[in-house]
């Protein structure tokens, strides 16, 4: 998946044209920048690429889900639906705006249950946020049904699928709002930095002044512009444009490569009795930023996990036990830990989560292995690699 394992003299380029200029900032200063707009340059090449009318750039993933929620007119007290395996930027960027993150299960997909999201419904619900995580999506249409009868948003965060589709649709374009990181680790990296995309004039207007303390980006003159509403800093700085406008040039290369990569690595190991991949719905084709799969128990998914490292397979996860992804370590959000007082509205509408049977959530996450997909190996490398974990798995 990293895109920094492939990283070089385009790059190298883009970040040249901005330091010759010395404008950082993607706004103003028309006549210092010989004519360098690399964030804008790179909004048109993202909605072009995810087929969507508008892309709106900002410093981070989490500051997309933020943006792409305030965007919407989402705020205190709205409950936002979202899976309990996924990344603590979903439920972080819900409690920025004062709205309050429902936890819900994930199926075979690894991605939120359609039946689990009906179920949780209620009069507050405002939007759906499904996490399209490693590599491979949620059963959008069903989602999109749902959102449909009740009136909901559909807000896809793609951080971890940039490339993968659904119904030949770009993942991140099929709901009214997508969301896309590019830290350092993912697909595509600036660095830093992140993108909300929607076909949607009024989100769009909405992110772009959000993320500039409101600025309205009307007229000449930067101080001169008025605030219509009150906004936060969320912008992306040239320099990390210029290294993302190099990476997203090469997302269809990436793709191939992560493609190639994780064939190999399937193909060893489909015949293995004791394996089975997880579900990508129909209709949908993954970005193949990592190989998933469950084993028959937790027991089972423990110890390959272990025996893996062993043979040194790396950069296998067992998500269950980890500290980032998935409910069962999130003690800071369910003892509602922050630094000063929450939200009244958030206090008193977060469920006791401790409380919570995400059982089955845990009859698929703790047998899950996720492989993730390097762009760097060599053709050897990944061999050698299929046959350990081959040889690992059958043995377990
Ligand atoms: C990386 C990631 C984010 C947040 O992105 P940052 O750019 O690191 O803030 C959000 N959601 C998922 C699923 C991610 O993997």
């Amino acid at each position: 998946m990293p895109g920094f394992e492939l990283f070089g003299d385009k790059e190298r380029k883009q970040v040249n044209d901005v330091l010759d200029s010395g404008v950082l900032m993607r706004y103003g200063f028309d006549g210092m920048r010989n004519g360098h707009w690399k964030a804008l340059e790179l909004e048109k090449v993202l909605a072009d690429k995810m087929q969507v009318k508008h892309a709106q750039l900002v410093s981070s993933g989490t500051a997309a889900l933020t943006v792409a929620l305030a965007s919407a007119g989402v705020g205190a007290g709205d409950e936002v639906i979202m899976p309990t395996f996924t990344f603590v930027a979903s439920f972080e960027s819900i409690l920025a705006i004062g709205a309050v993150p429902i936890l819900v299960d994930v199926d075979d997909t690894l991605a939120l249950s359609p039946q689990a999201v009906e179920n949780a419904i209620t009069e507050r619900t405002k939007v759906v946020m499904p996490v399209h995580m490693c590599g491979s999506m949620a059963d959008l249409k069903a989602l999109k049904a749902i959102c449909d009868t009740h009136n909901l948003l559909l807000l896809e965060d793609a951080c971890q699928a940039i490339g993968g589709t659904f119904e030949n649709k770009p993942l991140g374009s099929y709901g009214d709002l997508g969301c896309f990181s590019f830290d350092y680790v993912k697909t595509v990296t600036c660095g830093e930095g992140g993108a909300v995309v929607t076909n949607n004039d009024s989100y769009k207007s909405n992110a772009d002044h959000y993320s500039d303390h409101g600025h309205d980006h009307v007229g000449k003159d930067r101080g001169a512009e008025t605030h219509p509403f009150l906004g936060y800093n969320y912008r992306i700085s040239e320099l990390h444009a210029a290294v993302g406008l190099a990476q997203i040039e090469r997302l269809d290369e990436f793709l191939a490569i992560q493609k190639k990569n994780y064939t190999i690595l399937r193909e060893a190991l489909q015949d293995l009795p004791n394996v089975q991949f997880r579900r990508v719905p129909e209709g949908g084709e993954e970005s193949y930023a990592f190989l998933s799969f469950f084993l028959p128990d937790t027991v089972t998914a423990k110890k390959a996990h272990t025996e893996l490292g062993k043979a040194g397979v790396d950069a296998c996860f067992y998500w269950y036990d980890n500290n980032w992804h998935y409910y069962r370590e999130w003690q800071h959000l369910i003892e509602k830990k922050s630094l000063g007082k929450l939200p009244t509205e958030v206090h008193q509408q977060l469920p006791d989560y401790s409380k919570s049977d995400f059982s089955a959530s845990d009859q698929w996450v703790g047998r899950t292995i996720s492989c993730l997909i390097k762009l760097g190996w060599s053709q050897d490398d990944v061999k050698e690699r299929a046959q350990k974990m081959a040889d690992v798995i059958s043995k377990l």
